[in-house]
């Protein structure tokens, strides 16, 4: 594995373009690593790559979708066979486990392929023949797409855009993180390269890229994965110009625990655990609070320390023993260390949790060590606001309309879990306010790439994956041929 910094480019209308400004990346398990440097694109670069994009869609809108799948079956193939590559890229620049990184390119690929192998029974138009005469209804690409994504799942979030808006005819201007812009860039030179120029492009920057990517009025979409707080800038941005949006934001996700869930199944457990502390707890889609029926909270609590001890060990991303690496950025281990600490100085307990197995990193790296906060109030930070990090705090509740209460009063509502008799689980799961809730497993495990997935409230407009997220691309045109074409009701 090579560890010398790389250095990557922007790509504008086909052209890898080096700038004149750079910023880099670290690596966060050794902070004082430089894994790589990314460029920071101007605003008239930005406006350029906008002004490629809207130029390519005029004849890629009307390209054949089989060459669309045959350019992305070619792209796929070259991620496919870069796996490792890719995979020891994103880990060493984001902190995920290697594992982790390994499933990140898998996610994605999988999803490309999917919607390589739907997308034609997406934009086939539907003709309709009856007594009132002939209709066909067209499902047309939108135009540009800006596509603007974060860095706890960078590929994944980014490829669940590209592959859609590009098999459906749009084109598409990308700005990932700056937390993580250097695996997904490889990523995107591989795809833009077997596409024609324009058709993909990407930039980096912070918001005043952002700012040119959401207002500018040549772009018609949006597709945003992020904070809500961004979203409301850009919901606003991009108010001028009323463009069509796909946003996938934050969550507050609960975990109920019912009174008939079985403290001593270890297998549950060790999903709720594992899930719970994957990606050291930067997932939109876990757990963020754990509700636990007052009847077994204390037996459940004991259980839950003895999982984590067995299953959660920190240490270097490339140890395979290691299941949770650093946290992505200094940040981000402020913000958590702050909830916790708020926490504990309103007398709430840390438990710290899991197997330390690299100590000599603990110090220099961004590492956090996982913990559970035990007694904080309802309404607390640590309980109603999105850690995103390895921390999580359990909480009793008495009965069903209290802890129902408490989930839906949230203003978010993106994923949650309820755990125990399955029946019992799909009962409370019906009323519920989220996107998606799961029964007796939660995050990754509950996501299947074939069904749409999105949030409620303020977690989100929109669904992506699914034949939904393809669907969410295409703009419907209805051409209408009625046997009777005179105006109906108006007197001669
Ligand atoms: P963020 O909102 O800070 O940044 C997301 C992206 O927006 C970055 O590329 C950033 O540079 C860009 N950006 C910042 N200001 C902008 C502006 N004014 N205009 C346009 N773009 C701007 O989010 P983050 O810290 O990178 O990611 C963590 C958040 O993402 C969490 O809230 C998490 O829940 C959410 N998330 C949601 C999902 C989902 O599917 N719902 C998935 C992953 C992450």
């Amino acid at each position: 594995m090579t560890t010398e910094p790389i250095m990557i480019h922007s790509i504008i209308n086909g052209e890898k373009i080096k700038t004149e400004k750079t910023f880099p990346r670290e690596n966060p398990t050794h902070p004082d690593q430089i894994v790589g440097y990314a460029p920071i694109n101007t605003r008239e670069e930005t406006i350029q790559a906008i002004d490629a994009a809207y130029n390519s869609f005029k004849q890629w809108a009307w390209s054949d979708v089989d060459e669309r799948i045959e350019r992305m079956q070619r792209a796929i193939q070259k991620i496919k066979d870069s796996t490792k590559e890719i995979a020891e890229l994103l880990s060493r620049e984001h902190g995920k486990a290697y594992y982790d990184a390994e499933g990140e390119v898998g996610l994605s690929l999988m999803y490309m392929e999917y919607a390589c192998n739907h997308v034609k029974e997406i934009v086939t138009p539907e003709v309709i023949e009856n007594e009132n005469g002939r209709t066909i209804i067209t499902f047309d690409p939108v135009g540009v797409v800006s596509a603007i994504t974060p860095w706890n799942y960078p590929l994944a979030l980014s490829t669940i855009k590209i592959a859609p808006a590009l098999l459906t005819g749009n084109t598409m201007v990308l700005k990932p993180s700056p937390f993580a812009p250097l695996a997904v860039s490889r990523v995107c030179e591989m795809i833009a390269d077997e596409f024609p120029p324009g058709v993909l492009n990407l930039v980096h920057g912070e918001a005043d890229v952002g700012v040119e990517l959401t207002s500018n009025e040549k772009v018609a979409k949006i597709a945003f994965t992020g904070g809500t707080k961004t979203a409301k800038s850009i919901m606003k941005a991009a108010s001028e110009t009323i463009k069509k949006m796909t946003l996938e934001l934050g969550g507050n996700d609960a975990a109920i625990v019912l009174e008939d869930f079985d403290v001593n199944d270890e297998r549950a457990l060790r999903r709720m655990v594992i899930s719970n502390f994957l990606t050291a707890g930067q997932i939109c889609m876990i757990a963020k609070r754990i509700y636990v029926h007052r009847s077994i909270y204390d037996a459940f609590v004991e259980k839950y320390i003895e999982a984590a001890n067995k299953w959660i060990r920190v240490g270097d991303p490339f140890n395979p023993d290691v299941t949770v690496g650093p946290v992505n950025n200094k940040n981000q281990v402020k913000h958590v260390q702050n909830l916790v600490a708020d926490a504990e100085s309103k007398g709430a307990k840390v438990v710290k949790l899991g197997q330390i197995l690299n100590p000599e990193l603990m110090d220099n790296g961004y590492f956090l060590q996982p913990t559970l906060v035990l007694g904080a109030n309802y309404h607390d930070p640590v309980v109603v606001e999105e850690q995103f990090g390895p921390t999580v705090p359990i909480l009793p509740f008495d009965d069903e309309e209290q802890v129902i209460e408490l989930h839906n009063e949230s203003i978010y509502g993106l994923t949650s879990s309820v755990w125990g008799e399955e029946e019992h689980a799909i009962r409370v799961a019906r009323r519920i306010e989220a996107g998606t809730t799961m029964i007796n497993t939660a995050a990754v495990q509950g996501l299947d790439i074939r069904f749409p997935f999105g949030g409620v409230k303020q977690s989100g407009v929109g669904r992506e994956y699914g034949k939904e997220g393809l669907k969410s691309y295409t703009e419907t045109h209805v051409i209408n041929m009625p046997k009777n074409k005179e105006l109906p009701y108006i007197p001669e």
